[in-house]
């Protein structure tokens, strides 16, 4: 778990500008309205992993999507990387609607990558660090200047002098150089957006820093656009410009960091971060109850209000006329509400969604 250093105020956050500038109109790479569900299997009944997603990633920025294992964030993070089909929305790059021709798809993975939580997995063994980050680039022809572009990926990613390391197999590497090869060979392909899956969930805490520093890096020198996919939502304060948290397929809460980090409005994202030790002598976790979200058994209603706190706890009368248990919540849209919710305070009923 990352700590988060200091909730009483944003200035506290380091290596993050004061000022984050605003994304240009047009997103890097958007969700609209995307769903996947997967077929029912041995008895169980369809998994909507996601469903009806809306999410931008602006130009130049950070975008944390956090929730619990199951929640949907990696399928989400597959499909705006093309490698799981939508059963229903669309992803949208650069504005434009994904196309899923092969060959149209080949051309986006150059320009949208995927990093993985376990950069050992993702190097060959039997590949030296030169031939794991020439990969890319001889997958989509980039072959001229080969040499060059390899060592100039190495150097973006860390790896300094790329000399030192380019002949040397992921063994003889540390797991945070591991992950920074792995870094490499998706720079060396000139992207424009980086979907990172859980990417220092494997790493020593001793790393992390340096990776998720890295990634800052790249925004602020490359303006490359990123979305960091993680469990942990001290992760997104340290490096995120805005913040998504998703519950059993859906976004339940979205906003600039600090909105979300320093003034929760939906009891999930209070309940997981209420797990993160804030120094204060009467800190005590509100642990989530309940059955671990299941896609293919949605509850009806809200679908957080079989665990939900704020709803155990409301008085009867808020509870008759909120009905979380019956009552659908509208999907959440990037210019609509920052969360999802019927009664957004405690005891404090809004008679419509805000
Ligand atoms: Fe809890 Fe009701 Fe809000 Fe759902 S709508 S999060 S059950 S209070």
């Amino acid at each position: 778990m990352t700590p988060i250093p200091d909730r009483s105020g944003a200035e506290a956050r380091a290596d993050v500008p004061a000022q984050v500038p605003a994304p240009e109109q047009t997103p890097a790479l958007e969700a609209r309205d995307l769903s996947v569900v997967y077929p029912g299997s041995r008895g169980r009944g369809p998994a909507r992993a996601v469903d009806g997603v809306n999410l931008r990633i602006g130009k130049g920025e950070i975008v944390a999507l956090i929730g619990e294992s199951g929640c949907g964030k990696s399928t989400l993070a597959r499909a705006l990387v093309g490698l799981v089909r939508p059963t229903g929305g669309q992803v949208l790059s650069q504005g434009r609607p994904l196309d899923y021709s092969a060959k149209a798809l080949k051309q986006y993975r150059r320009h949208t990558q995927l990093v993985l939580q376990d950069p050992g997995g993702a190097l060959n063994p039997k590949q030296n660090v030169y031939d794991a980050v020439a990969l890319g680039p001889r997958l989509h022809r980039l072959t001229e200047g080969l040499p060059e572009r390899v060592h100039g990926a190495l150097a973006r990613a860390g790896l300094r002098p790329p000399e030192a390391f380019v002949g040397r197999y992921p063994h003889e590497l540390s797991g945070g150089q591991q992950q920074r090869a792995v870094i490499a060979g998706v720079l060396a392909l000139d992207p424009m957006v980086m979907v990172a899956d859980e990417p220092v969930a494997s790493l020593d805490a001793s790393v992390r820093g340096e990776i998720l520093k890295l990634i800052l890096h790249l925004r602020d020198e490359l303006g490359l656009s990123a979305l960091v996919v993680s469990h942990d939502l001290g992760l997104a304060w340290n490096i995120a410009d805005r913040v998504a948290v998703m519950y059993l397929g859906r976004v339940v809460e979205q906003g600039t960091v600090e909105e979300v980090l320093l003034h929760p409005k939906h009891p999930y994202t209070q309940a997981l971060l209420s797990v993160i030790p804030n120094g204060a002598e009467d800190w005590r976790p509100t642990l989530l109850t309940g059955e671990p979200p299941d896609p293919t058994a949605i509850p009806a209603g809200c679908r957080f209000h079989p665990r939900c706190g704020r709803w155990a706890a409301a008085s009867e009368a808020d509870r008759a006329a909120a009905a979380c248990d019956r009552r659908e919540l509208p999907v959440l849209t990037p210019d609509g509400a920052r969360a999802a919710c019927h009664l957004l305070e405690p005891n404090t009923l809004l008679p419509e969604t805000v």
